[in-house]
């Protein structure tokens, strides 16, 4: 059977990932993402009302018209799980496409939120939920078969999906961690990535998120992250002032244990920002998590504007306000704070703890500069980085490697940059550029089997 691998977007950036695997006639797409800085960088876009073709433009979203050199016929969507740069271009690409999407609950409900804010095209692809651990038989040769692998990452509900062919299996391995211990849902399945490296043929090709390849060891526990906030939470007891708390609003074992330890410290914790309402609304709807019943989850300027009124009248130091703006993006919350825009006002040694990293792209770099600066005027003490990455270190794709034994091997989610780490660890596990190491770019296809 011909295998074909089309490397769509998100092979010279992290963002806007979609890769295309053909086995015979059918082909099932991997991820359909979003750029946000290339949109980010300009003022007031709507992605909701533009056409795919000047947000192709924009190096927004994937350039998919490579998908025209690929024969067969596309069978299933399967984003990975539901961060922006995996599903963000499925509102503006999926109608293109006569197939399902196919993914788990928790990322096909926020597919199905985008597709329903998005206001150019009518996406009606059918939207089909799949669990971890199951798998679907693709086409009707009966000789392919996909499958959810658990894993673990800054998001619930993640997957690495693999498409099983009589040539082998083809693994898409982006966006884990190997966590053993995570603060929700399963440990990664480390027991089946053995299983598939051993079983039938093989595994064919493995496609690797290189995000942190670079850096040295093993990417630690969620768990450490939640020890790590309940130390500096904890220690902000006796503190008769203000909190404050951000973090990524679709991290929500994270936001989980920030409302448990603000609720340990007697303070009254309360979820503020659009993105914030979302996705944790989304988690306790689906019953990911269970939050006290008592939790506040505010979206609107409005009803956040009035919170901020009412925590400002009983005593700021009964709460623990959760917000958006953890990269200082103009628009979020505690941006809006630190210029002064909200009811909420802060005092001398006022504490904003920041539950995550700054991401290291100078947009991020130099708008989350200024919103500390800004912060800082006020008198308010940061507490920053209090995070763990989603991503594998250098063990853990070493691991990875060792647990798959691929024939081939594809670098994937980073710029040329980015690959040359990972290419350094393959060459000394003995694959060869150009063999079976493939580098390459945007827009390509991969023949692996004739
Ligand atoms: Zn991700």
């Amino acid at each position: 059977m011909e295998i074909e691998i089309a490397t769509i977007g998100g092979y010279e950036e992290v963002g806007r990932q979609m890769t295309a695997v053909r086995a015979g006639n059918d082909v099932v797409i991997f991820d359909m993402g979003l750029n946000l800085s290339q949109v980010l960088i300009h003022d007031n876009v709507e992605t909701e009302r533009m056409h795919s073709l000047d947000l192709i433009d924009m190096g927004a979203i994937p350039d998919d018209r490579v998908m025209s050199d690929l024969e067969g016929d596309v069978q299933a969507i399967v984003p990975t799980h539901g961060h922006l740069d995996h599903i963000g271009a499925i509102s503006k690409l999926a109608h293109r496409y006569n197939a399902p999407v196919v993914a788990t609950p928790f990322t096909i409900e926020l597919v199905k939120q985008q597709i329903e804010s998005e206001q150019k095209f009518g996406v009606e692809n059918d939207l089909v939920k799949m669990d971890p651990g199951e798998t679907m038989s693709i086409g009707d040769t009966g000789q392919v078969e996909l499958e959810f692998v658990n894993v673990t990452h800054s998001i619930i509900d993640a997957i690495n999906p693999v498409l099983h062919t009589p040539e082998g299996a083809v693994v898409y391995g982006l966006d884990k961690r190997m966590d053993h211990t995570p603060v929700i849902g399963d440990p990664i399945d480390m027991e089946r990535f053995r299983e598939i490296g051993r079983e039938g043929e093989g595994v064919l090709c493995y496609i690797e998120d290189c995000t942190n390849a670079g850096k040295q060891g093993r990417t630690p526990s969620e768990s450490v992250a939640r020890r790590h906030l309940k130390d500096v939470i904890y220690s902000l007891e006796d503190y008769d002032g203000g909190i404050v708390a951000t973090t990524f609003s679709s991290h929500i074992s994270r936001v989980t244990s920030l409302v448990e330890f603000a609720k340990d410290i007697g303070r009254q914790p309360v979820l503020l920002g659009r993105s914030m309402e979302k996705y944790s609304g989304t988690a306790e709807r689906l019953d990911f998590v269970d939050f006290p019943d008592d939790l506040g989850m505010f979206g609107h300027r409005k009803s956040v504007d009035r919170t901020f009124k009412r925590i400002m009248n009983e005593g700021k130091e009964n709460f623990l306000p959760v917000v958006t703006g953890h990269q200082g993006e103009p628009r979020a919350m505690l941006t809006r704070m630190a210029r002064g825009e909200t009811p909420y006002e802060l005092d001398d040694g006022d504490k904003v703890v920041f539950s995550a990293r700054v991401i290291p792209e100078p947009t991020n770099e130099g708008q989350r500069y200024q919103a500390e600066k800004l912060l800082g005027m006020q008198g308010a003490r940061i507490y920053s980085d209090i995070h763990v990455s989603g991503h594998l270190n250098q063990e853990g794709h070493y691991e990875m490697l060792q647990a798959l034994q691929p024939q081939h091997v594809i670098p994937a989610h980073q710029d040329m940059k980015g690959f040359s780490s990972y290419v350094d660890l393959c060459k000394s596990e003995g694959y060869k550029l150009g063999r079976d190491l493939h580098v390459t770019s945007n827009g390509n296809l991969i023949q692996l089997v004739e």
